[in-house]
């Protein structure tokens, strides 16, 4: 665990040699803010600090960490508490399915995963199932081809099922096939009905939910929403390189219980990253 990188974040306890009850009570007190502040959800906000404050005061330190790093440890322990630390996809065949509000990257990452998985070798197709947004195609289509992996799209089809059906078809020599899939509102019906047909079409093996670190105190519900149509296995925070701290969707991680997987912070193809929890976590409180 990356206790260095946390150090700094929470200063009080730098300035002190023992834990007290009025120590943990100011540190708790910081931290609070530092999430309301970075958007994380407000329910949860207090579940994080109410085990922080009682963690800090009981639990017995272990015999190799000073006073500080023990309350560091269990800031880190808890801010994590469900999303743990990251996802590891192994290099294998596989089909991976984005889902995800209209606007929050999805298309833009699935070209990034795409780049991802080429470059550690794997033979790599993306599929452009986003029929609800026209200009989708020609984007996934270019981004495909500047990076050199395989694409399968039909231009003007709006049926996505049969798009993913005849994509997995056609692209069955590859090792691990990129799905991007039409974004709107979490809780529109329609959009979720077609999410639920190309899941069981195309069986994937992940289905990330896309999340804009902007996203707010809504994030919990709608990642609830995707959750319960197709069960997510793993949360991508795109625009990272934003102003926002991504506290949005690490209470929509804690709220469904999965993973950060990916870390999206950029435009180009190249600015995607595994979930790096110190550094989100430095972040989030800094
Ligand atoms: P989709 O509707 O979910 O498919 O979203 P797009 O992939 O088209 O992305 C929407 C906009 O966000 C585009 O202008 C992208 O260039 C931009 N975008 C996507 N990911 C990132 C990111 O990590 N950082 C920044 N700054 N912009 C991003």
């Amino acid at each position: 665990m990356a206790l260095d990188a946390l150090k700094d974040v929470v200063r009080k306890i730098a300035r002190s040699s023992s834990i007290d009850k009025h120590l943990v009570d100011e540190v708790v007190k910081d931290i609070q803010r530092a999430l309301i502040r970075a958007d994380v959800n407000v329910k949860q906000v207090k579940e994080i600090t109410d085990a922080i404050k009682k963690r800090a005061l009981s639990d017995e330190p272990l015999k190799s960490l000073n006073p500080r790093e023990h309350i560091i440890k269990i800031v880190y322990e808890e801010l994590l508490k469900g999303v743990g630390e990251g996802l590891e996809i192994p290099l294998e065949k596989a089909r991976i399915m984005l889902v995800g509000l209209q606007g929050s990257g999805k298309t833009t990452t699935t070209a990034k995963l795409a780049k991802y998985f080429k470059d550690r070798g794997m033979k790599t197709a993306v599929i452009a199932a986003d029929t609800w947004r026209p200009a989708a195609y020609d984007q996934l289509k270019q981004l495909a081809e500047s990076i050199g992996v395989g694409f399968y799209g039909e231009k003007g089809e709006k049926d996505a099922v049969k798009i993913v059906k005849k994509g997995l078809e056609e692209l069955k020599d590859y090792d691990m096939i990129i799905i991007d899939t039409a974004g709107r509102h979490a809780l529109e019906d329609e959009l979720i009905k077609e999410m639920v047909e190309i899941e069981k079409v195309a069986k994937p093996d992940y289905k990330f939910l896309v999340l804009d670190a902007a996203i707010g105190q809504l994030a919990s519900k709608q990642a609830q929403a995707f959750h319960d149509a197709i069960g997510i296995d793993g949360i991508i925070i795109t625009k990272f390189d934003g102003t926002a701290k991504g506290g949005g969707a690490l209470s929509a991680a804690r709220q469904i219980q999965i993973p950060i997987a990916f870390i999206g912070s950029g435009e180009r193809v190249d600015d995607l990253d595994r979930f790096d929890p110190a550094g989100f976590i430095s972040r989030l409180l800094g």
